[in-house]
């Protein structure tokens, strides 16, 4: 191709998305399958959402640019100002217009690794130098990130719960770091996962907007409020740093559609309490199962767990996906001993640890 890049999109790979149901029915012949592969709620939306979508609406209209209800109904849920918030399709598209805003050639981004992928390609977009810091035990290494953080650093990224490790930064550790990190850096808390996370010493993190104007929490209506299709996150920070990002946002990046579905959404806390629990249980049990298999899964505060399986990933994954099941190989993800699995519904766990049990079996022989 004759077409010039930027120097950077030749080494840029794509996204490698979980396996979608249909392309695997085709490709294996297979008539059930089931997806353990993406972090999605099996269980949502909720009854109230789905009925809101039934009532479209308007699609000729374009949606309205600043999200007006829903930025009032999220404020109102977080006790924050209107001013506070910055909605994307997806908080991926937050990542990315805060790398646009902040990251440059001259400039460098502090991040874990493994961690999610899409800090590190965004960054990489904007040619700013990746400062990787390995995972300690499956955890952030916050003392080593901040050794890598110079006079160059704009953004550090923590990712709590980490995807794909499942762990967490508790609050002394989180507010420990926070008291050494220059306030010209920003701190960006992805809580992609926050609404499952259990343990009663996870970071207060709105508490700390209020003391730290260079922090930054990403959520997102894709995971617990199960909306992942309809793509819509936000941002909470100081108000002088949301209005510096806000005129860098596509002006109708978020539908009317999803706007609607997220106020809904956030309204029903009754049905995130309910898949809150079922998670819980359904986690514990698979974290017992695995134990008993002799395998090592990371404790999780998510809806997901990383699995140390002792063989490497890519078999796994093979191997369940021809019995009709897809999980994430831990290959791509940065461990290469693991399967990623989502926590899925009673049945879907079911069916998951009955083949996990014969592929096993299938190994010893
Ligand atoms: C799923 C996920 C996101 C992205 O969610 P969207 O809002 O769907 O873009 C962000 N961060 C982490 C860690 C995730 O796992």
């Amino acid at each position: 191709m004759k077409l010039k890049m930027k120097p950077v999109i030749d080494e840029l790979k794509p996204y490698e998305p979980g396996k979608p149901i249909e392309v695997v029915k085709e490709e294996l012949g297979l008539n059930s399958v089931i997806k353990l592969a993406s972090n999605e709620n099996p269980h949502g939306p909720s009854r109230a959402v789905q009925k809101q979508l039934q009532q479209a609406g308007t699609p000729n209209v374009y949606p309205d640019g600043h999200a007006r209800e829903l930025r009032q109904a999220v404020a109102d849920y977080l006790q924050v100002n209107e001013g506070q918030l910055l909605f994307g399709a997806g908080s991926d598209e937050v990542i990315l217009l805060l790398c646009r805003a902040m990251l440059s050639e001259q400039t460098n981004t502090v991040m874990a690794t493994p961690t999610f992928s899409q800090y590190k390609q965004n960054a990489a977009v904007e040619g700013a130098k990746i400062m990787e810091v390995p995972l300690n035990d499956g955890v952030h290494d916050l003392d080593a990130m901040m050794d890598s953080i110079d006079k160059e650093t704009r953004i550090v990224w923590i990712c709590n719960p980490n995807n794909p490790s499942g762990t967490y930064v508790n609050a002394a550790d989180f507010s420990a770091f926070m008291e050494r990190v220059p306030s010209d850096v920003l701190v960006v808390l992805d809580e992609a996962y926050g609404e499952y996370v259990e343990a009663s010493d996870y970071p207060n993190s709105l508490e700390m907007l209020n003391t730290y104007e260079n922090v930054l929490i990403l959520r997102t209506f894709s995971k617990m409020y199960g909306l992942a299709g309809l793509r819509i996150g936000y941002a909470v920070g100081a108000e002088p740093l949301i209005s510096k990002i806000e005129p860098l946002r596509p002006p109708f990046n978020t539908t009317t559609l999803a706007q609607k579905a997220a106020v809904a959404a956030l309204d029903d806390q009754t049905f995130v309490q309910d898949c809150r629990e079922k998670n819980k249980r359904e986690k514990h049990k698979l974290n017992t199962f695995f134990q008993e298999k002799g395998c090592f899964p990371y404790p999780s505060e998510t809806n997901f767990l990383l699995v140390d399986v002792g063989v490497n990933g890519d078999r796994v994954f093979d191997a369940l996906l021809h019995r009709g099941i897809i999980v994430r190989s831990g290959e791509a993800l940065g461990f290469p001993n693991c399967i990623r699995v989502s926590i899925g519904t009673e049945k879907e766990n079911e069916q998951f640890m009955g083949n996990f049990s014969e592929w096993l079996t299938t190994l010893e022989q």
